[in-house]
């Protein structure tokens, strides 16, 4: 067997994050393919529980022995056997007794003289102070009836995409320039991506299972019920040239926020219902249904349905849960529901999510443009327990609670109230509130602050790829306006804003050329004409500015990156100063319901525990890597404001207290084949895959991923080099093998 160099590479990391305990997991392929390994998927070590309650039938800790969560076990099997997907290897490390395969992993690996998984490889890798340090493989020989050891060839040749981040992984491999190309013109689908932009396996397979059930073709997963619910009704209205709601709901609560979406509401009595001929769907007639059980009335008024398909005029209902039965009437068109684990399940109580059922292909495939954009997306850790919930029938899908479950978040708050409490010190700011990620949080402060009178945003410098493209698209049948400012013309921002200016926005550090708008001069400008002032201060974190000091009014942060840096969570904040505007950004969040995930707020603030640490580290590397880019031969420009060179240099001393890890570069090779020549060497110790603020250091080649499609004009218009590279630096503790790694790629495109 021959482990591709990804693969491997992920295998080792793991090991020397779990160091000097060890690590457990496996490789998991196509099972059609007896070469596939796609997937490195970390399991959970629970030596050191079994120790502790039995240490006489587990006398081995973590620190020498592994086994592996049966429960989570079994819980991957099932999906992956959905996916046709099997496990290949079985792996672990072994910290500071080097690569080799122990009487007890036999022991472990054998039952009744013969395999215990047939056709199983073990791969054994070593991790010596804290380092890789080799690996074996150990496959069961039938005619020895022992296992063969061979040590581990990595492949050179490596074209497989693997999930970074484990089971919840956040980012994909993309290993060739070839890839991308074939990716971005539509000739290959990602398996595993950035997670706004792929879904995660486990949010799949939820959506396979939930379509399957309604008997619609399609399902779209959200973070909550009342999301997909606006995502749908605000879809609607941006996609006609006008929309009359029609509505019947019960609880106070929804309609009182469905005035918040500026669409004209009608009243609609459900015992005396309106002759379809009154409606029309040239007038933009849309009819909403909240109803506690919807069975019997779609049944009963099957007819006033066709009626209404006849005369395509769109209905939704929302309804207490997904359909578990086969009623798809003629003439409905949506099915939007909460999903919710019963409160009465301990530890999961209260995990919820939403969905919008339906078999409009069109319409549900620009909803899914639209989600990737505004990001209110499902953990995939809440998509693992609803499946788990649904595969076993545990959930009786007729008793989910139709709130969103506002009144059981009072059990989760303690976690969300101790990240924000620690974010408000480090950011000086008063009030945090937690998104499913972070263009979620960009989107509420967005739609918070954009109205019809003050249809004005200005941008200053270069945003990030998607946050332009949600200032962009999103209500185009309202008169929003942007104007774009770069960081040199700051002296015209005064007679530019007006009263109908909504928000000045701007990111600290921009990406991915690194530039650092004077925040103190934006912000004495903003505040003296009364302009709320928004940062997404991403890529500078909370530790290295805290921009309110300078007048900012909100800050947000993608916690998917430096905050949590394990790139298996996905999250955003949205800090502000003034109680004002935190009770309005509270109703916003609360009427759209863009909530956390109570699992990502554990498994963040688990990660924000050594954060501070971990952003000294990312700084120091990014300098050093800089550094030594600006000293090679073989590197045109380098784009870090440690840098003298770099434009922001002064402001960045000014503002920052670090510059942070992400490093951009263009080579003095400018052609395509040079960057094929650097960024398809196989790296050891870095891998290739897009997102920052990562603990491991990733590279991509940036603008072939967000402006792949723009011409050499648009490009030149916002100084953004085609074969520009970026390196997020990682939080590694020796630089050494990075540097090599990066040698070695440079000096290939060296003619
Ligand atoms: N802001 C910046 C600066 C980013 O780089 C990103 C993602 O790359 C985001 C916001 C969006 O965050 P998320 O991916 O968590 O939605």
């Amino acid at each position: 067997m021959v482990i591709p160099e990804n693969i491997l590479a992920q295998c080792h990391m793991h090991g020397v994050e779990a160091y000097p305990e060890e690590t457990c997991g496996f490789i998991v392929g196509n099972r059609e393919d007896q070469d596939s390994l796609e997937t490195v998927l970390p399991m959970r070590n629970i030596m050191n529980e079994l120790h502790e309650e039995d240490p006489e039938q587990y006398p081995r800790t973590a620190r020498d022995g592994y086994m592996i969560d049966p429960r989570e076990q079994m819980i991957l099997e099932r999906s992956l056997k959905k996916e046709g997907k099997e496990i290949k290897v079985i792996y672990h490390s072994h910290p500071d007794v080097g690569a080799y395969f122990s009487e007890k992993d036999k022991e472990d690996a054998m039952w009744n003289g013969k395999a215990r998984y047939p056709g199983v490889t073990f791969l054994v890798c070593a991790t010596t102070k804290g380092k890789p340090d080799g690996a074996i493989l150990a496959d069961f020989n039938e005619n020895s009836g022992d296992f063969d050891i061979t040590p581990v060839l990595p492949d050179s040749s490596s074209t497989s995409a693997g999930l970074v981040g484990g089971t919840y992984g956040v980012t994909g491999i993309l290993p060739t320039i070839k890839f991308i190309h074939e990716w971005k013109n539509g000739n290959r689908q990602l398996e595993h991506g950035y997670f706004r932009f792929v879904p995660p396996r486990q949010v799949r397979d939820l959506q396979q299972e939930l379509s399957a059930r309604s008997n619609g073709r399609h399902a779209l997963v959200y973070c909550s019920g009342r999301t997909a619910l606006f995502e749908l009704l605000v879809y609607l209205r941006e996609s006609r040239p006008q929309t009359n709601l029609h509505f019947s709901i019960n609880s106070t609560f929804l309609s009182e926020s469905l005035h918040n979406l500026e669409i004209p509401c009608h009243l609609l009595d459900i015992e005396n219902l309106i002759e379809p001929e009154n409606l029309s769907a040239k007038q933009g007639d849309v009819l909403l249904l909240e109803m506690k059980d919807p069975e019997t009335f779609l049944r009963k008024e099957s007819e006033w349905f066709g009626n209404l398909k006849r005369l395509r005029v769109p209905v939704i209902i929302f309804a207490a849960c997904p359909p578990d039965f086969e009623v798809w009437p003629g003439g409905l068109t949506y099915w939007v529901s909460n999903i919710k684990t019963p409160d009465s399940s301990s530890d999961i109580s209260g995990i919820e999510g939403g969905v919008i059922l339906s078999s409009a292909d069109r319409q549900i495939a620009e909803l899914t443009e639209i989600r990737k954009r505004n990001g209110p997306i499902l953990s995939a850790r809440n998509a693992a327990v609803f499946l788990e919930f649904f595969l076993e029938n545990k959930i009786d899908l007729k008793h989910i609670s139709v709130l969103s479950g506002i009144e059981n978040r009072q059990k989760v708050s303690s976690t969300e109230s101790l990240i924000s409490q620690r974010l408000c010190e480090w950011e000086h700011a008063s009030s945090g509130f937690l998104f499913p990620s972070g263009m979620s949080a960009i989107f509420a402060v967005l739609n918070l602050l954009r109205k019809k009178e003050k249809p004005q945003v200005i941008v200053i410098g270069l945003l990030y790829s998607e946050s332009y493209t949600l200032l962009m698209d999103s209500g185009l049948s309202s008169n929003w306006e942007a104007i774009f400012l770069g960081l040199a013309e700051l002296e015209r921002l005064p007679e530019i804003l007006s009263d109908k200016t909504a928000m000045i926005i701007t990111e600290t550090i921009t990406n991915p050329l690194g530039e650092v708008p004077d925040l103190e001069k934006i912000g004495n400008i903003a505040n003296s004409f009364g302009v709320p002032f928004v940062v997404d201060s991403t890529l500078a974190s909370p530790a290295n500015c805290q921009p309110m000091d300078y007048g900012v009014d909100y800050v947000i942060h993608s916690t998917t990156k430096y905050l949590s840096g394990s790139n298996d969570h996905g999250g955003g904040v949205v800090l502000v100063k003034s109680n004002e505007d935190a009770l309005a950004l509270e109703n916003f969040q609360k009427y759209w319901g863009l909530t956390i995930s109570p699992l990502e707020s554990v498994v963040l603030l688990e990660c924000m525990q050594d954060f501070e640490e971990r952003m000294e580290r990312f700084n120091t590397n990014g300098t050093a890597i800089a550094k030594f880019l600006s000293e090679h031969s073989a590197v045109a420009h380098v784009y870090h404001a440690s840098l003298p060179s770099h434009s922001s240099f002064s402001t960045a001393k000014k503002l920052l207290s670090g510059i942070g890890g992400v490093v951009s570069f263009t080579l003095k090779d400018e052609s395509e084949e040079g960057l094929q020549n650097f960024h398809d060497k196989d790296f050891s110790a870095i891998l290739k895959a897009p997102t920052l603020g990562s603990n491991q250091t990733l590279i991509c080649p940036y603008p072939m991923l967000t402006h792949y499609f723009d011409t050499d004009q648009e490009l030149e218009e916002i100084k953004l080099p085609r074969h520009l590279i970026r390196i997020a630096a990682g939080c590694e503790k020796d630089l050494a093998p990075i540097l090599g790694d990066l040698n070695g790629a440079l000096l290939r495109t060296i003619r």
